[in-house]
C-alpha cells in the first residue's frame, strides 16, 4: 500500500491555520496602502522598499514558468534551496520519530537539516562508482516496510541528480524504478541539471504521484548571492509548504533580481555550453598527470578527482591561492578532491599549479 501525500504530512502542518498578511489577504488593485503599518515614504530611490514584497512571488514564478517551463501552480520558491530542504523536514518529519533515507556520497545539507529537525538518517550507499545499488536499495525498502508505521516512518528519500560531489547523473528510468518502490515522498534534488543531458524528473511526476524536483538559480543562472531555490511538487505539498514558509522568505530586492536574471537566459545558456567544454578541457588535461588516479565523469559544473596524496595537493594550491574542495575524509570519497569549472583563465591558471606540483612530487 503506498502513503497518500496526506499521510506523510505532519498532522500539525495539515492542521494549520496559517499566518494571514496584509499583503497576502489584499491582492487587488489600489490607490492608497494603509494596511500594513508601512512608512508611506520610501528613503532608498523610489523603488517600494517601503512596501512589504508579495509572499507568494506571483512575478517571479510566471517568469519562471516562462523561461523554465515549471507549472506556476505547483512551484514554492524558497530562500535557496537551504529552506526547501529544511521546510520538507518541517512539514512532513514528526522529530524523533520519522527518518529520511539518503544514498552517500551526497549533498551535506539534507544530513545537517535532519539533525536540526531531529531526525534519523539511514543510508543505501552508492557503489563504488557512484551508481545506485538497486538491490540494497530494495533490501532497505523491504525492511522500511515491515517495520511498524507508529515507530517512525521514512519519510523523505534524498537523490540528488546530478549527484554532488560526484557529478554523476541518475538515469531517469532508475529515478522512476526508487520512486515507485519507495513509499514515502522522492525528492530529486536538480542543482545542477542544466550541465547535464539527462532529462529533468519533472517528466516523471505524472506517472509519480510522490515525487518532488528541487531546483535553484544560484548554479546555472548565477545567482547564488540571492539565495533563489525552488520545488516542483504536487498541489498538497505547495498549498504545506506555503502556509509553513515565512511569508516574507524573499525580499522584494531579491525576487525582481532573479526575474532579471532570467531574463538573460540567452547568455545563461552560452555560458553553460562554455563551462560544459571547460569541463571536458579540464578532465582531459587532469588526465594526464601521474599523480591523479582517477577523474570521475561529471554531469556538473565541477571534476571529481582522486589523486596521491589530496590533503597535501589541497594546501599546496592554497599557497598559490586556489581553493578546491578537499573530500578526501567523506566516505566513499577517499582520496578525491572536488574541482569547479572556473572561467578560461581560471582553469589554465589551475593547470599551470598542477603543472608545478607534477614537477616537484
Ligand atoms: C549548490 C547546491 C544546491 C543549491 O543550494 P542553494 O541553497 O539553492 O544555494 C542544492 N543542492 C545541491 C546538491 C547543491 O550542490
Amino acid at each position: 500500500m503506498n502513503y497518500a501525500i496526506e499521510e506523510l504530512l505532519r498532522p500539525n502542518i495539515v492542521s494549520l491555520i496559517p499566518y494571514s498578511s496584509a499583503r497576502s489577504e489584499f491582492c487587488g488593485a489600489a490607490e492608497v496602502f494603509l494596511d500594513a503599518n508601512e512608512n508611506w515614504r520610501d528613503f532608498v530611490g523610489n523603488k517600494g522598499r517601503n512596501r512589504y514584497p508579495d509572499p507568494r512571488h506571483r512575478a517571479l514564478k510566471a517568469k519562471i514558468e516562462e523561461v523554465l517551463h515549471l507549472r506556476c501552480d505547483r512551484l514554492v520558491i524558497g530562500n535557496g534551496s537551504d529552506e526547501i530542504i529544511d521546510l520538507l523536514f518541517r512539514i512532513c518529519c514528526v522529530p524523533d520519530r520519522d527518518k529520511v533515507l539518503v544514498m552517500s556520497p551526497t549533498y551535506g545539507a539534507y544530513q545537517v537539516f535532519a539533525d536540526i529537525n531531529g531526525i534519523a538518517v539511514s543510508d543505501c550507499p552508492l557503489k563504488d562508482d557512484f551508481t545506485v545499488d538497486m538491490s540494497r536499495f530494495q533490501t532497505i525498502c523491504d525492511l522500511i516496510d515491515a517495520g511498524s508505521p507508529a515507530t517512525g516512518m521514512h519519510k523523505l528519500l534524498f537523490l540528488c541528480s546530478p549527484n554532488n560531489p560526484s557529478g554523476n547523473s541518475i538515469p531517469l528510468k532508475q529515478i522512476e524504478a526508487i520512486a515507485t518502490r519507495f513509499k514515502g515522498i522522492t525528492v530529486v534534488d536538480e542543482a545542477y541539471h542544466e550541465f547535464s543531458q539527462e532529462p529533468s524528473a519533472v517528466e516523471l511526476m505524472d506517472t509519480c504521484p510522490r515525487l518532488v524536483v528541487l531546483r535553484t538559480l544560484s548554479k546555472s543562472w548565477a545567482l547564488a548571492n540571492a539565495r533563489v531555490g525552488m520545488i516542483v511538487a504536487p498541489q498538497r505539498i505547495v498549498e504545506a509548504m506555503e502556509k509553513t514558509k515565512y511569508p516574507y522568505n524573499l525580499s522584494g530586492v531579491v525576487q525582481e533580481l532573479a526575474i532579471e536574471a532570467l531574463g538573460h537566459s540567452q547568455e545563461v545558456f552560452a555560458s553553460v555550453k562554455e563551462i560544459i567544454a571547460q569541463r571536458g578541457m579540464l578532465a582531459e588535461q587532469l588526465q594526464t598527470y601521474s599523480f591523479v588516479e582517477e577523474v570521475f565523469p561529471s554531469d556538473a559544473n565541477f571534476l571529481l578527482v582522486r589523486v596521491d596524496e589530496p590533503s597535501k595537493l589541497y594546501r599546496f594550491l592554497l599557497e598559490k591561492k586556489i581553493i578546491v574542495r578537499n573530500r578526501s575524509s567523506v566516505r566513499g570519497c577517499f582520496g578525491c578532491v572536488r574541482i569547479t569549472v572556473g572561467s578560461v583563465q581560471e582553469n589554465q591558471q589551475l593547470l599551470q599549479a598542477l603543472d608545478q606540483w607534477e614537477a616537484q612530487s
